[in-house]
């Protein structure tokens, strides 16, 4: 543990694998309090545990991010637990990817519902408090996809883009609050985002490329995130974009 964070607290959204796992663990090992939330339960106990074992303080929060209001229960959980709520990382995502002509729109409302505006509801519930101390940081996690739209990825590079957008606006809409926002986005990191793909000759594709780089790690994107929300309060790193290096776009 440092102190990095000491006296902060942090609410990881989407904490149960990947990099919000990575990201919650991480903070916590810089010394602040951690909220971990999504919907696998059992999987955020483990996260729970493994800070509370190097002497952290975790929170689970067991929440769906695509339903508006359970969204903002976890917020509101963080704030009643901890007291306050510092920095949120807005990392609940999915990925499903698919032809336009094929897509499942039910399934693609779901993804907006999630990507855009689960994230949407955390960072409106989070806001009163961080704008009143006039301390806070939101971190969104966007992606590569976000800047680059690809065949079976117009709809999860549509959620991405607004991300990006999302960020940008809320940025010049509350940098007088000293409230900072940061959106990160990655390039192609090893998790279980590809399984839950839902078509199978593009889960094939993707799978196939991704065992042709080196990925990025759930750790890497974790680092970008701690540097960021570890620096000096008059700095605000609006952006990071990083790839591995094997990857061209
Ligand atoms: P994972 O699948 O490992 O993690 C996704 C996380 O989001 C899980 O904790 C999952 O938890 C949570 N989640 C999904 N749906 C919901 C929901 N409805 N409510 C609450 N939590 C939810 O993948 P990653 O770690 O890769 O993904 C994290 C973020 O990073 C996503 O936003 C993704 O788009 C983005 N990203 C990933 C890249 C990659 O190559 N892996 C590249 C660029 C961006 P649970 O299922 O328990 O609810």
């Amino acid at each position: 543990m440092s102190n990095e964070l000491k006296e902060r607290v942090a609410l990881v959204t989407g904490a149960s694998s990947g990099i919000g796992e990575a990201t919650a663990i991480m903070l916590a090992e810089a010394g602040a309090r951690v909220a971990v939330a999504a919907r696998r339960r059992d999987r955020l106990e483990d996260v729970a545990r493994r800070i509370r074992e190097r002497g952290g303080d975790a929170l689970v929060i067991e929440a769906d991010f695509g339903i508006e209001a359970e969204a903002q229960r976890a917020v509101r959980e963080t704030e009643a637990a901890f007291g306050r709520l510092d920095i949120l990382v807005n990392n609940a995502g999915v990925m499903y990817l698919e032809p336009v002509m094929e897509a499942d729109l039910a399934r693609w409302r779901q993804m907006f519902e999630i990507n855009v505006l689960g994230l949407i509801a955390a960072t409106q519930a989070a806001l009163p408090g961080m704008r009143k101390r006039k301390d806070g940081h939101i971190v969104n996690i966007a992606s590569t996809a976000g800047r680059i739209a690809s065949p079976t990825g117009a709809a999860y590079s549509g959620t991405k883009f607004a991300v990006v957008a999302f960020t940008e606006a809320l940025r010049k809409e509350i940098y007088q609050d000293r409230v900072r926002v940061t959106v990160i986005e990655p390039g192609l990191v090893a998790t279980e985002l590809r399984e839950h793909i839902g078509h199978a000759a593009t889960q094939k594709a993707i799978n196939e490329w991704a065992e042709s780089v080196r990925q990025l790690q759930p750790d890497d994107i974790a680092r970008a995130i701690l540097f960021c929300v570890t620096q000096p309060p008059h700095v605000c790193v609006n952006e990071v974009l990083l790839r591995p290096t094997d990857q061209e776009r």
